[in-house]
């Protein structure tokens, strides 16, 4: 089997990196909570370098504060949809008939194209064509989507309903994070689970049918097992014990140049190399020890962080 386990705290970064923070939770917990109107305005890609947690986590904890009643999505839109142009203007209009080559005239002719992008005016649509922000949005998509324009979707806006304000901020975060926490062991128990069936000594094939259930295989004689016996997943490089680093000198870049206190956690992940929104913001990823310590398992990069700080 042409496997070994160097690569295994890659994978893990992955998964570990994609924890969010107390203090973030926190934080968008408070931005709710400050929000007086019931009306929540939430853009992801500033929020999410706001709190220093990873859009895809940012969006899972607005799903749990949907299933525990806090917050409903109504809708959503685009501040901005600036686009690109992949066909000929007029040759886009002669695809409609109508009243709908009109509304798509009036798009095209209340925007502006600057080198590349395109920048509706979509208020003025609004206004001269009495169409609604809801149309117009289709409308490009369905432009984009027959591969006539380019549409660039970075500047959603989600609105949320907040249902309730009164939930506790200590009791909320606790339970988000505890939420977090327990999937991020379940993912790295299944990465595990997953060396344990490759390092199996028994049969392989009965080692799957019974992961799903069925306990008819006995010994296949035709898996690696069977044929050649069990094996053992090496690790090629030999890594010094990080006893052998300065933490003072191996992070002192990186709190000279943070605009904030970098938590544990963040020490961890920029030592590991592991992307997290304020690396990009205070642009902490040019550093020398961006990385430095990305061979090592996360866990006892943590450990040592915690030990050491
Ligand atoms: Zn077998």
């Amino acid at each position: 089997m042409l496997a070994n386990k160097d690569n295994i705290s890659v994978l893990e970064n992955f998964i570990y990196g994609d924890t969010p923070e107390e203090t973030g939770i926190r934080g968008l917990l408070s931005f709710i909570k400050d929000n007086t109107s019931s009306s929540l305005e939430i853009r992801l890609y500033s929020l999410s370098l706001e709190l220093n947690i990873r859009m895809l986590p940012l969006k899972t904890l607005l799903v749990y504060l949907e299933m525990n009643g806090i917050l409903e999505p109504v809708y959503s839109y685009f501040e901005e949809l600036p686009f690109k142009y992949l066909m000929e203007k007029e040759t886009i209009i002669g695809e409609f008939d109508d009243e709908r080559k009109k509304f798509i005239q009036c798009i095209f002719q209340y925007s502006k194209t600057a080198k590349i992008w395109t920048r509706l005016d979509i208020e003025r649509i609004m206004e001269t064509y009495g169409a609604d922000r809801i149309r117009i949005i289709r409308a490009l998509e369905y432009l984009d989507e027959k591969g006539w324009i380019e549409l660039e979707r970075h500047h959603t806006v989600e609105v949320y309903e907040i249902l309730r304000h009164d939930f506790d901020i200590n009791d909320t975060t606790n339970s988000l994070y505890n939420t977090a926490k327990g999937k991020e062991t379940f993912e790295i128990k299944r990465i595990q689970q997953m060396l344990d069936f490759f390092e199996s000594d028994n049969c392989l094939s009965r080692e799957l049918s019974n992961y799903f259930g069925e306990h008819t295989v006995q010994k296949c004689g035709h898996c690696s097992v069977c044929t050649h016996g069990k094996v053992e997943l090496q690790s090629t490089v030999e890594l010094p014990p990080l006893s052998e680093f300065n933490f003072k000198k191996t992070t002192a870049n990186l709190f000279e140049k943070a605009d904030f206190t970098p938590t544990p956690t963040t020490v961890t992940r920029f030592l590991c190399g592991v992307n997290f929104p304020f690396g990009s913001k205070f642009k902490l990823k040019e550093l020398a020890e961006f990385g430095i310590l990305k061979k090592y398992p996360y866990r006892s990069v943590n450990e040592w962080v915690i030990r050491n700080r």
